[in-house]
């Protein structure tokens, strides 16, 4: 079924808009990061012509085939790594996206360092943190946030940016974007990254600066993503 992606995506606008100002907030301080993990080449390119510029990406693999090519068109796209990252795919990561948010340990950190110094691309980072602490997820738990902000900035020289979360799905997203927001505001982190299609207003009112959304604008996605 085709899908209206540039009336999906003004329409998610104006809803970005009303919550960043039911709360004050100009909406302009709210990104939306158009998550376009495995859907078809037909809805990017709509969303590409429809004005759309930062895109979220779950797999470095799939990404780097998916926007490769196509980045050259559009000098000011902002590609976004925000699905989990193996140390031996962090070159890939540092070739082809401006901003990672995953980084989740010291191990990756170091990778990501090297991958660095090797390429001369300096990505932004954002530090993933496992609010919920569930042990399948990926992301630093909150008590090990510290340990991993000195590695990161002291041992490797990297910048850290600011903090993105995936709550558990069984429990209220408000409280983890609260504590996301209460990690970053308490170490100077400026950039939040949480909030998905079905939370994405919740997570904005605990100060969200980028949303990642994909259902909601690009329709339900064609394969399933494990
Ligand atoms: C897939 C994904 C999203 C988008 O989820 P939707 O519910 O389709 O909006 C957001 N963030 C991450 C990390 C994802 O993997």
């Amino acid at each position: 079924m085709p899908v209206d992606v540039a009336g999906t995506l003004a329409a998610l606008k104006s809803r970005i808009e009303s919550a960043a100002r039911a709360v004050g907030r100009d909406p302009c301080s709210v990104a939306l990061v158009a998550v376009s993990k495995v859907q078809p080449d037909d809805r990017i390119e709509a969303a590409l012509a429809a004005g759309q510029r930062i895109f979220g990406e779950n797999r470095v693999q799939e990404a780097v085939a998916r926007w490769r090519e196509r980045r050259h068109r559009f000098p000011n796209l902002e590609l976004r790594l925000i699905g989990p990252l193996q140390t031996n795919k962090a070159k890939d990561a540092v070739q082809l996206f401006d901003v990672i948010e995953t980084l989740d340990r010291p191990k990756l950190a170091r990778a990501l360092k090297s991958a660095m110094d090797e390429t001369g691309r300096r990505p932004r980072l954002l530090i993933q943190v496992n609010t919920g602490v569930e042990p399948q997820k990926a992301g630093i738990e909150p008590a090990g946030l510290d340990a991993l902000l000195t590695v990161a900035r002291e041992e490797c020289g990297l910048r850290i940016d600011g903090l993105m979360c995936i709550p558990p799905v069984d429990e209220s997203p408000a409280l983890h974007f609260a504590l996301l927001a209460k990690l970053a505001s308490e170490r100077g982190l400026t950039v939040l990254s949480m909030g998905m299609s079905g939370d994405f207003e919740t997570a904005i009112r605990y100060g969200a600066t980028h949303v990642r959304v994909g259902t909601a604008l690009f329709g339900e996605r064609v394969r399933p993503v494990d």
